[in-house]
């Protein structure tokens, strides 16, 4: 096997895949209708189940051929009855998409918003909750991959739970790197695609959630034709099958990648995503950068910087030249501040961050940024 060039990507996925796990995706021709090829998606929905602890009787994942968004868009089309309402816990831009989804839909809704850089006030929520019977669904972002906030799923599904409505997570920039216990973290249905936390390739998202809550749907408005989470369930519990053609071979680099992430193990893992998350604290803290969100309240995986007051500063420059290198950084994601990303997860380690900022810093001397970077 010849190694393929190792570029190190710092944006918020798709993140750096082993050369095993690209590699697992060059496999001989075969139609995905085929027994053998339903045999493996099998056994990658329960894992799916178990990286976040959920008991497979109880829990199921449903595979769909798209990118995060997708997953998004199937809970709050699919799961929502006739004559209720959403309730969007809203502090940052995946949240903002999850609102953008419900006006597409013309569904009825809340945006219950906060600042982005701070947690919900689990107060207003449960205000919000007792002053609306009629909300079904709550839903928020447990990692904002805009900032990096962590957001308190457990007490607001606590607070969904205690309504009558559900929860549903887009933990799509936490899950298979932050431990996540599905029952104790009171989520209904949480979400990612095999790009991020699993270290695989694009194309493959994935919801998982309580059987139940997907079984009564049945009976819900039906929105979307492709994108229906009842209707994708009951192909896969009839037939082992997705309803229309999968991405092949991002399952065979997903099988790959869950094997990988077993050997590696849940809090290996995140043992490894904090090293590097703390490299990268640790680097721009000694070239003087801010960053935006409270340290304790950050998930852990994203560090959202704010650009410098140097008149030389130039994130395109700085990020060409990064990138020229084999290291790739990204812009960031707030409207009224301006900030770039660095995030901890993929296939890297501390030793990888610390290559990164020796051309960083060089990145900044050659485009004349003086370091320690100032800020007014
Ligand atoms: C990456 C991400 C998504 C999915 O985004 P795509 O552009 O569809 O890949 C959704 N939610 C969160 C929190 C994410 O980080």
């Amino acid at each position: 096997m010849e190694a393929i060039k190792r570029n190190i990507l710092l944006n918020p996925g798709p993140s750096t895949t082993t050369d095993t796990v690209k590699y697992a995706q060059v496999v001989p021709d075969i139609c995905p209708r085929e027994k053998e090829f339903g045999g493996l998606m099998k056994g990658l929905r329960e894992d799916l189940v178990k990286i976040v602890h959920g008991d497979t009787e109880e829990y199921t994942s449903v595979l769909f051929c798209g990118s995060g968004t997708i997953n998004i868009d199937i809970v709050l089309n699919s799961l929502l009855p006739e004559g209720k309402k959403v309730l969007v816990v809203n502090n940052g831009a995946y949240s903002t998409r999850a609102v953008e989804i419900c006006q597409y839909y013309g569904l009825p809704h809340i945006d219950l918003h906060f600042p982005v850089d701070q947690r919900p006030d689990l107060v207003v929520v449960e205000q919000t909750l007792r002053d609306n019977p009629d909300i079904a669904l709550v839903h928020t972002t447990h990692n904002e991959t805009g900032t990096g906030i962590l957001n308190p799923i457990r007490e607001i599904g606590a607070l969904a739970h205690a309504h009558g409505a559900i929860f549903t997570v887009d933990t799509t920039s936490t899950y298979a790197m932050r431990p996540i216990d599905i029952e104790a973290d009171n989520i209904d249905f949480c979400m990612a695609s095999a790009q991020k936390g699993l270290m695989a390739m694009t194309g493959l998202s994935f919801i998982v959630g309580n059987r139940q809550i997907i079984e009564a749907s049945k009976a819900y408005p039906k929105r979307s034709y492709y994108c229906n989470l009842y209707l994708q369930y009951d192909f896969f519990e009839r037939t082992g099958e997705m309803h229309f053609t999968p991405p092949v071979q991002t399952i065979y680099a997903t099988i790959q990648a869950l094997k990988e992430y077993w050997q590696e193990g849940e809090q290996a893992k995140w043992e490894r995503h904090t090293r590097v998350f703390e490299a990268i604290h640790k680097g721009l803290d000694e070239l003087g950068f801010r960053d935006v969100i409270k340290r304790e309240e950050q998930a852990g995986l994203v560090v959202s910087a704010i650009y410098p007051d140097d008149p030389n500063w130039n994130f395109e420059a700085v990020h060409d030249y990064c990138y020229a290198r084999g290291f790739t950084i990204y812009p960031g994601k707030i409207s009224t501040t301006n900030t770039f990303r660095l995030c901890a997860l993929g296939a890297i380690d501390e030793q990888d961050i610390r290559d990164f900022f020796a051309v960083f810093r060089e990145a900044l001397e050659h485009t004349g940024v003086q370091v320690p970077v100032r800020y007014r």
